[in-house]
Formats: C-alpha cells, sequence, structure tokens
C-alpha cells in the first residue's frame, strides 16, 4: 500500500456529498454586508462567521488596507528577524499592548501560528502543559510539539478550576504552562479566569489565555481579562485578527523580556515572513474602531442572547452564554447536516460541527453587530417555520 492510498479510499466528503447535504467550502461570492453574504448567486443571513464587530466591509479598515498595500506593497517577502519587519507590525504591537494592558507584544501570520508558536516555544523538556479538555486545535498542537520536545501534556475538565487545582498539586514540577480558550469558540461559555488565575498563582503555573473570540466583543472590546478585572494577572495572551479584527494574523501579548525571547526562539515567528502590509494595516485600523467604539462592543452578545432565547423558546437545544457564540446540539451526523442544509435553501449560512471539531454535531451559529433585532426576527421566523423539518432528518447518508 503507497502513501497516498489513504487519499484513494476517503469516501467521506463523496458520500455527503451524494447525499446533498455537503456544507463544507462554500464559495461566498463577494463580501459580507450587513450581515448577508451572496452564496450561489442568492443572498444569506451569514451567521457563521466571528466578524463580531462586523468590521471586514468597514470603509476605514478597508481604506487602511488599500493605503498599506500602495505605501507597502503587497508583500513582506520575508521573516521579520530579516528582512521582513515593518514600522507597520511595530506600531500595531505597542498599540495592542497598550490596549489590551501588557508590556509587549508579538504579531504571527495567523491565530494558530501564534498558539502553535508559543507553545512549543514556552513547554519542553521537563516542563508541563495543561489544556483544558475544549482547548482549540492551535493549543492542542503546539502542545504536541511541546511533547515531542520532552514536555509532558494532561488535559483537565473543561472549566474546572478545581481538577487543574487537584493536578497541579501533585505536578513533579513548578514549571507548567496552563492553557485555555477566553471565549471557547464551539461551546460559546467564558472560562473562569479568576478562578483559573487563582490555582495557577497557587501553584506557579503560567495560565496563557486565548481570547480569539473575546477581545472586540467582550469587556468592552478588551476581552475576557477584562471583563473579569483580572488585568495585569494573566502572564500570556493571545488573540486572532481573523475574528473582531477583520483581518488576518495574530499576536501574543505578554511581558517584555518573554515577548523578546519569542522574537528570536520561536520557530514560526522566525522561520515564516512577516504578516503583509495590508492584513496589519486593518487589523490596526479594526482595532483603533474597537477602542473608539467601546460602547459597541456587546452588539454581538446581544444579539445572540436574543437568539439563543428565542431558538430555547422554539425547543431547540441550545447552549452558550455571554458571548456571540449559540451553539445549537443535534443528536448525530445526519441531522445536522440536514439542518444546515435545510437552513441554507431558506437563506441561512450557519456552521456544520461534526468530531473532531467538537465532541458532539452541533450548529455553531455565531452573531456579529450587524445582526439588528430584524435580522434576527426574520432568521427566527424561519426557524419556526422549519422546526420539523430542522429537527427531523429525514435524509440518509450512506
Ligand atoms: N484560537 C481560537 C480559539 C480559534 O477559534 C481560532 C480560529 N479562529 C484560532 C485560534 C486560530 O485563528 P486563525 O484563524 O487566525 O488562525
Amino acid at each position: 500500500m503507497d502513501l497516498l492510498e489513504k487519499c484513494r479510499a476517503y469516501a467521506w466528503a463523496d458520500e455527503v456529498r451524494d447525499a446533498g447535504l455537503y456544507p463544507y467550502y462554500p464559495a461566498f461570492q463577494g463580501a459580507v454586508e450587513g450581515g448577508q453574504a451572496v452564496l450561489d448567486g442568492a443572498e444569506v443571513c451569514m451567521l457563521g462567521s466571528s466578524n463580531y464587530r462586523a468590521l471586514s466591509s468597514n470603509l476605514q479598515v478597508v481604506g487602511a488596507a488599500q493605503d498599506a498595500i500602495a505605501l507597502y506593497g503587497t508583500s513582506t517577502t520575508g521573516s521579520r528577524l530579516l528582512n521582513g519587519n515593518l514600522d507597520l507590525h511595530e506600531e500595531l504591537e505597542a498599540d495592542l499592548a497598550n490596549y489590551l494592558g501588557f508590556e509587549a507584544a508579538l504579531l504571527f501570520s495567523t491565530g494558530y501560528t501564534t498558539n502553535l508558536g508559543v507553545v512549543s516555544c514556552l513547554a519542553g523538556r521537563g516542563d508541563q502543559v495543561y489544556l483544558d479538555e475544549k482547548a482549540h486545535a492551535s493549543l492542542i498542537d503546539g502542545a504536541r510539539l511541546s511533547a515531542a520536545a520532552g514536555a509532558a501534556v494532561l488535559q483537565f475538565r473543561h472549566n474546572d478550576p478545581d481538577d487543574l487545582a487537584r493536578q497541579l498539586a501533585t505536578a513533579p514540577t513548578r514549571s507548567a504552562l496552563v492553557a485555555t480558550e477566553g471565549v471557547f469558540s464551539v461551546e460559546g461559555d467564558l472560562a473562569p479566569v479568576p478562578e483559573l488565575v487563582a490555582v495557577c498563582e497557587e501553584y506557579g503555573a503560567t495560565l496563557l489565555v486565548d481570547d480569539a473570540h473575546g477581545v472586540g466583543a467582550i469587556g468592552r472590546g478588551r476581552g475576557v481579562i477584562h471583563h473579569f478585572g483580572m488585568g495585569g494577572r494573566v502572564p500570556l495572551m493571545t488573540l486572532s485578527f481573523s475574528t473582531s479584527l477583520a483581518s488576518q494574523g495574530g499576536a501574543v501579548l505578554a511581558d517584555a523580556r518573554t515577548i523578546d525571547y519569542l522574537r528570536h526562539t520561536s520557530r514560526p515567528q522566525i522561520f515564516s515572513s512577516g504578516l503583509s502590509p495590508a492584513d496589519t494595516a486593518a487589523a490596526h485600523a479594526s482595532l483603533r474602531e474597537i477602542r473608539r467604539r467601546a460602547d459597541r462592543a456587546s452588539d454581538a452578545v446581544a444579539a445572540a442572547e436574543h437568539l439563543r432565547a428565542a431558538l430555547d423558546a422554539i425547543g431547540f437545544d441550545v447552549a452558550g452564554s455571554d458571548s456571540p457564540v449559540v451553539p445549537v446540539r443535534f443528536s448525530d451526523q445526519v441531522a445536522v447536516l440536514t439542518a444546515q442544509r435545510v437552513l441554507v435553501d431558506h437563506g441561512i449560512h450557519t456552521s456544520a460541527l461534526l468530531p473532531p471539531a467538537c465532541q458532539g454535531y452541533q450548529l455553531r451559529i455565531a452573531c456579529t453587530a450587524a445582526h439588528t433585532p430584524e435580522v434576527l426576527d426574520a432568521v427566527i421566523g424561519v426557524f419556526a417555520a422549519l422546526r420539523e423539518d430542522l429537527l427531523s432528518n429525514p435524509r440518509r447518508v450512506a
């Protein structure tokens, strides 16, 4: 059997396509505006993105990206360490650090490589990594690299500081990294940051909060750490620019010594090109807008609360709280794929998540500032009208 035999034998996607239920890689035509996107020539309400502040087509953000291309060109053409460093990068790092309450920041080319680069660089032989069991794949993959370098990687129960404390109490050394999401991207709940801080401080562990889904949307825009009044108590924070900052890229925030260490030793940082001028400028323009309009930060959360309550009342199994993410749970793969298809046929785009992206079967619905009560009431009307179709699963996948 040659290496590619597994690819030739791979049947799952074809089976789902043949059943007319394939939901992945939809090709949208154009930008999302006012919460609406165009799919197969028809308008759909975009409830599957993490564009919480609806800034991806904001005129200032788009203009900043255009101006950066005009002035800096399209590429950094190399690693920042050598030739790809721009004043744009350093200005964004300074503003992020200042806004989020850390000494320094370091950009990476995606949120994924941020987590990969931070975890794998900081934890190695003789260290332990404790992951919330529902932590994002990028934190898990960073920990896998740490394990390859000799770290012990363990999990604690989701949002359970007591379980973490029990494990840290018997840990062989105090050289531990504890990693969690701030707002869980799939479950839509918040990490208990004060309790995690207390446990980490008691056992001398270093806490990393990945707040990809909190910055912009929680804590008047400053994320989950500030939402809980824990500024200055969490030593490491990461974020993605592909959510509220409406761009591409990511960043880690920490004390200046840690950032300098990462700048010189984190492999995804030094062996990959600097963030493009357009992405850097767009993220910076979004950050300015988020700072300027702290009063709009909770719009997406308020929209999600409205939708969550209505779907619950109609009889859907909804979860999540205090965040823009509304998970709707289904019994199995066919049920969730059928629901996704029925909704898209009626002008609503949501994301169907299956294992390993989540531990069950769910539609991930995410609200943004563009989802006004009128838009959501129309969505709720569709859910109500289709309740029977959505909750039954008439189509079968082979
Ligand atoms: N962390 C979390 C919690 C995420 O949900 C994601 C995906 N949006 C990432 C990291 C990776 O971010 P990016 O898309 O910028 O690679």
